[in-house]
């Protein structure tokens, strides 16, 4: 078969993310524990993402409002300004964290680079992903960058018509089942799974054994040696 087109998941792929997450909901925690205990608020807090990435996308300021909301919430409205003032805080610290690359991640991409168009395809708050890429030093290793609002069968139809050649003729690797590996192999392409130890409960899915246009990675390592095996 050919394969013209390689898109790339950035956050928990290319460079680690989620931790920024668990590490924040940790201060959470900690700033309301005289209100709610850990699990009731990280239940109520799980309920106010999912209500919210209609409104609001993915990324840090969904992630902050969806704080402030539970914070509110678990406390009857009684939370104190200054907290509220503390979470907000700690989203604009997570809007400046360093990037940290993966293992294998830079040379995994440089290894493909020139050989295939290579496409950077996030989700996420544009200003931090541009951001991030930046810091990474990988950006001019990528053919193009591309910052979605969802990861749909569409989103991938579309994104590999404009930059290669569809998506029966693309691979998209990533850490996420549900947004990086299903919705491309819908779209009729590869999905390269490559697990993080951290992943977001709204990401599980379940991986499609068996399917041939699925694989799985331990990490970035293997990623040149498993394109020269389809393309
Ligand atoms: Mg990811």
């Amino acid at each position: 078969m050919t394969l013209t087109t390689i898109g790339f998941d950035a956050d928990d792929t290319l460079w680690h993310n989620e931790r920024f997450f668990r590490l924040t909901q940790a201060r959470f925690h900690d700033l309301l524990a005289d209100h709610a205990p850990p699990e009731r608020l990280e239940e109520r807090l799980l309920a106010a993402e999912r209500r919210n990435i209609g409104h609001y996308g993915f990324g840090v300021k969904g992630f902050t409002l969806s704080m402030i909301e539970t914070a509110i919430e678990v406390s009857e409205s009684r939370v104190p300004a200054a907290v509220i003032g503390e979470i907000m805080a700690a989203g604009r610290e997570m809007l400046a964290h360093p990037i940290e690359l993966l293992p294998s991640a830079r040379a995994a991409v440089e290894a493909l680079s020139g050989r295939y168009k290579l496409v950077l395809v996030t989700k996420g708050d544009l200003l931090d992903q541009e951001r991030k890429l930046a810091q990474s030093g990988l950006g001019d290793l990528f053919d193009a960058v591309e910052i979605v609002s969802d990861k749909r069968p569409e989103t991938y139809t579309t994104v590999f018509a404009r930059h290669g050649s569809g998506a029966d003729e693309g691979m998209m690797i990533g850490n996420s089942l549900k947004s990086d590996v299903l919705p491309m192999i819908a779209a009729g392409g590869w999905g390269v799974y490559v697990p993080h130890d951290l992943t977001w409960a709204l990401e599980h899915a379940l991986p499609p054994e068996g399917h041939p246009r699925f694989a799985e990675l331990p990490d970035l390592g293997g990623l040149s040696d498993l394109v020269a095996r389809i393309g």
